[in-house]
């Protein structure tokens, strides 16, 4: 069951309750721009039915959700081929938002982007310039 209205931040995404920078959207997912981007062009891929973690997603909705990420991914490889595919389940994992979600963080250098300093929230002029260079095409 989804939760009742705000209970849920990405499912206000999903509801354009909330804003969000889209980049990918069908039937069954959505994926947006992460606003404290590990690094530039992080974004977060979600079913659009609510479940907290991947263990309660209905098996039919499993070939989709991977579709989704898959057709992120390409778009992402615009920016570079380097980035991790990450999903923290449960709270000591790191899960902060109980909505599932994976994470696609591109990697432009070695160096490690994952720290637990505060990240800078994504500024409007970035996400813009994102929007344009991950547009979706007919091969995404
Ligand atoms: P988690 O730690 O649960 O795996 O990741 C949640 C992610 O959601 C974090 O990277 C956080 O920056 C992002 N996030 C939290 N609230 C919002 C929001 O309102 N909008 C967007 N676009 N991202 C959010
Ligand atoms: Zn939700």
């Amino acid at each position: 069951m989804p939760p009742s209205s705000g209970a849920c931040i990405f499912c206000d995404i999903v509801a354009r309750r909330s804003p969000a920078h889209i980049v990918y959207e069908d039937a069954r997912c959505l994926a947006f721009l992460d606003l404290f981007p590990f690094t530039r062009g992080h974004v977060l891929v979600v079913p659009k039915l609510h479940v907290d973690r991947l263990v309660d997603l209905p098996p039919e909705a499993y070939p989709a959700l991977l579709a989704a990420l898959a057709s992120v991914c390409r778009q992402l490889e615009r920016l570079t081929p380097h980035y991790n595919i990450a999903s923290n389940q449960g709270e000591l994992a790191g899960q902060i938002v109980f909505h599932l979600h994976f994470h696609v963080i591109p990697r432009y250098t070695g160096a490690s982007p994952f720290h637990d300093k505060p990240r800078g929230r994504l500024a409007d002029a970035e996400a813009h310039e994102l929007l344009a260079a991950l547009r979706p095409t007919e091969r995404t």
